[in-house]
């Protein structure tokens, strides 16, 4: 048998269970990193907006009081760092320029030279002469021609969106490590249970036993749910298996006496010296022996159906008293012959759904097991009544009873207790009796002492109830 598809189904779902582990792992940290990038991105876009803004006040104090007022308001809103403060510039037509806020912040930008034609109502950016720095300006032009400048340095910005922008570079890979290693750790993680249900599964197939067990994980999901079914499954089967390796050894034991006696009368009758009348008695026994041997296959075949449920019933509706009366008809004369006196207690119109011969017959195996175990001058009761909505039939005797030790036994196939073995019997009759009743969706139980005798309770649902 082609071993391929467990392992490499395993593998498949352990790389697929991978990937997707991962590629949520990443997609989400990815997804959460550019969150974060776009937001510091928008927070520093308001830094315009501060420009914008800080034009429009500056423009408002010259208008209002001139150069004089600009620069009281510069002095008031001071900072020391470029950063932090405004570049405020106003200059004139012919660029020269008339005021400018702490003119020691910005000596590192060349816009003194450079011409301010045009330039109002536009961004503009002035190059630092070593460090790189750009300063982002608005300008606008004020009432008298002069050109009022305010602006800031973009030199932190872009510090904070690059050293942003190396930071996430720098977290990628590990992330798309760290991503790649949990999502295998955890699909080999979940996938163990199934890996040693394969192996299970391997083992059983490798070398035909069914004693191995897959490790129970301690975790309570579904794949433990699984693995126990499977464990208790393969423990039914196991069961199965050798139940039904003794059942075939005994019945192969169990055919071997019958055979090598029917070999010896053949044998005898065919001496020379036999007469013909030695040999008429020695056909009619092989003739018996082969009835014997019939019944026993048959039987054997009866409980086989019964148990697979192959067997068909004939279902209608049956009167439990009256097949009761029609079994006891059968072994009145040899109850009464054995000196067991035999009583019958039926509570009339209990209707059952049965097929009505294999009723019969397991009525009739009870009623002659209790007669057959139990000695001159006992009882044997039947009693039927309803009880929990079932029929009850309870077959009461004051027999030999069961010891505890053989009663788990008497319904194995062909099983016959010690103290019964002088009796007639193949050790078929429970077992197909217990067979025909689970067939028909009843139950049958005992209770035995082999002081005061045994009692068999069997429950069969009644008509209208299925
Ligand atoms: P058998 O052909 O031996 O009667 P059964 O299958 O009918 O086979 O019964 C199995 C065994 O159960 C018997 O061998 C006997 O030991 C025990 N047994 C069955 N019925 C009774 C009973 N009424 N009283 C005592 N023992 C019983």
């Amino acid at each position: 048998m082609p071993l391929g598809f467990p392992d490499q189904f395993r593998r498949q779902l352990g790389v697929r269970l991978t990937a997707w582990y991962s590629g949520v792992f990443i997609l989400s940290s990815l997804t959460f990193s550019m969150v974060a990038y776009v937001f510091v991105l928008s927070n520093l876009r308001d830094h315009r907006d501060a420009i914008q803004a800080a034009l429009a006040r500056y423009r408002q104090r010259a208008e209002d009081g001139g150069l004089e007022a600009v620069d009281a308001l510069i002095r008031r809103q001071s900072s020391s760092s470029r950063g932090k403060s405004f570049f405020v510039r106003v200059v004139n037509p012919e660029n020269q320029t008339l005021l400018l806020s702490h003119p020691r912040l910005w000596e590192e930008f060349e816009f003194a030279s450079q011409s301010v034609a045009g330039l109002e109502g536009r961004w503009h950016y002035y190059p630092a002469k070593r460090d790189g720095d750009l300063l982002e300006v608005a300008s606008a032009r004020l009432a008298n021609g002069d050109l009022l400048q305010v602006g800031k340095s973009i030199q932190d910005r872009e510090e904070v969106l690059e050293h942003f922008r190396d930071t996430l570079l720098a977290t990628v890979i590990p992330m798309v490590l760290i991503g790649l290693t949990g999502g295998a750790f955890l699909a080999s993680r979940a996938l163990r249970p199934v890996r040693n249900l394969t192996r299970v599964v391997r083992s059983i197939v490798d070398t035909g036993r069914f004693d191995a067990r897959v490790p129970d994980t301690r975790a309570r999901d579904e794949l433990s749910d699984l693995v126990t079914l499977f464990n208790v499954m393969l423990a039914k089967i196991e069961k199965l298996v050798q139940s039904m390796k003794e059942a075939l050894d005994n019945v192969a034991h169990d055919l071997r006496t019958p055979v090598m006696r029917l070999r010896v009368v053949a044998e005898e009758a065919l001496r020379s010296d036999a007469d013909g009348q030695a040999r008429h008695e020695a056909l009619a026994d092989c003739l018996e022996e082969t009835e014997k041997l019939t019944l026993m296959l048959d039987t054997l075949m009866d409980i086989s159906e019964a148990e697979t449920g192959a067997m068909k019933l004939a279902i209608e509706t049956v009167d439990l008293a009256a097949l009761i009366n029609e079994v006891m008809d059968l072994y009145s004369y040899a109850a009464e012959e054995k000196g067991v006196t035999v009583q019958v207690r039926a509570t009339p119109a209990l209707l059952l759904r049965a097929d009505r011969m294999r009723l019969r017959q397991v009525i009739a195996n009870l009623v002659d097991n209790a007669i057959k175990y139990t000695p001159e001058g006992g009882r044997v009761e039947l009693e039927t009544l309803e009880s929990d909505g079932q029929a009850l039939l309870v077959v009461r005797d004051t027999g030999i009873g069961i010891p505890a030790a053989e009663i788990e036994r008497i319904w194995e196939r062909l099983y016959r207790g010690d103290k019964s073995r002088s009796q007639r019997g193949l050790g078929l009759g429970l077992s197909l009796v217990k067979a025909v009743v689970e067939r028909h969706q009843g139950s049958v139980e005992v209770k035995s002492d082999p002081k005061t005798g045994s009692v068999f309770s069997l429950r069969l649902p009644l008509a209208g109830t299925a």
